[in-house]
């Protein structure tokens, strides 16, 4: 197993062995000294020891929530729509669950993987920038090029798609196929600082050879009919470049950054548009974490925020909890001193009814 807290909570997550020397050493305190067990307080933190399942991926990032909440409102004229329903949704139904074989606690539970939604879309960042870095490494003299259209008042969607059109047709160019044999690409909205107007921008890591920026320049102009602007810069620092990944893979704009209008007309534009891809070379690197199968067979331990809440009062819980997050096997003693019975005893029936789909989240195991 990777021992990889950033996998589990993002980049956001720090202090993990601290927090759980917490929970080991904490004594226990009173039954019903904690608050109630069935609606478990959405507190956001990273700590182990106080916040839902949700409320950890939560954490850091409320405002963003909240602002694109807002524009998925606007977008979509005020009325409910699916998107509000499953940011609101996601992560809520987690719960843990024992290998029957080698004991290790895994979390079950959905995750929305809308593209707005700023859990799904830190935990893919997490994830893009580990399969990027791979990729990074293999590369002789990686380069970043960012390609942009000139000040144009057309509206964010038409920009989108002439940015993209002509990147495909800069890709057919003799100049570029010879120099350049793969990448991967992220879309950047924003409005231009001075100008306000809408500014689409494509950032593009590149495997290749060096090119003259003026050559390329010229290119550029000619497949976008005006538009000459363009940044190359090779790579020194490999990690930077894993960093930018990061950065880029995100989503093309931090919504809470935009008044809740601009949001919404993002939202519409970019509605079924690509936000980014790879070529060439790249070709085999995945941006977006893959849905995990798991033939295991699996024991049900409880719902995650009930555990944690439980954790405040009592040990056996605690010990789940220390398990789960330090990536060790959870021991059939205890096991059963958490759930009162033997594993392999616990039938479907003992899953919570609501949670209709299961998805396996913790996909870097
Ligand atoms: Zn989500």
């Amino acid at each position: 197993m990777t021992a990889n807290g950033f996998a589990r909570f993002g980049t956001d997550y720090v202090g993990k062995q601290a927090d759980i020397d917490e929970l080991n050493t904490y004594n226990d305190l009173p039954a019903g000294s904690s608050t109630s067990l069935l609606e478990p307080p959405e507190t956001t933190s990273t700590k182990l020891s106080d916040a839902t399942y949700r409320g950890r991926f939560m954490h850091g990032k409320v405002e963003e929530y909240e602002a694109t909440l807002a524009a998925y409102r606007l977008a979509y004229d005020g009325k409910s729509n699916n998107h509000v329903r499953a940011l609101m949704d996601c992560r809520t139904h987690a719960t843990l669950q024992r290998d029957s074989v080698s004991g290790d606690v895994m979390v079950f539970g959905d995750s929305c993987r809308d593209r707005y939604c700023p859990m799904c879309c830190a935990q893919k960042s997490a994830y893009a920038k580990d399969q990027a870095e791979l990729y990074i490494k293999t590369l002789k003299s990686p380069r970043f090029l960012t390609l942009t259209l000139r000040n144009n008042e057309s509206d964010l969607k038409t920009q989108v798609s002439f940015l993209q059109q002509s990147f495909s047709k800069l890709r057919t160019r003799a100049y570029w196929k010879k120099n350049v044999s793969g990448g991967i690409w992220f879309l950047e909205v924003k409005r231009g600082k001075g100008s306000g107007l809408w500014h689409p921008h494509l950032h593009i890591l590149l495997d290749g050879e060096y090119m003259e920026q003026k050559r390329l320049s010229e290119l550029w102009e000619q497949v976008t009919f005006g538009s000459p602007i363009l940044y190359i810069t090779r790579i020194s620092n490999l990690d930077n470049a894993a960093l930018y990944v990061s950065k880029y893979s995100a989503k093309p704009a931090i919504i809470k950054n935009m008044p809740v209008e601009d949001g919404a007309e993002m939202i519409n534009a970019l509605f079924r548009k690509r936000l980014c891809g790879t070529f060439g070379t790249a070709k085999a690197v995945t941006l977006t974490p893959p849905k995990v199968e798991t033939e295991n067979e699996w024991d049900y331990i409880g719902h995650y925020d009930d555990i944690v809440e439980k954790a405040k009062t009592n040990s056996a819980a605690r010990a789940v909890l220390v398990a789960y997050n330090a990536y060790e096997p959870l021991s059939l003693q205890a096991y059963e001193d958490f759930t009162g019975h033997p594993a392999g005893f616990v039938s479907k029936m003992s899953e919570p009814k609501r949670v209709d789909r299961q998805l396996y989240l913790d996909f870097y195991h």
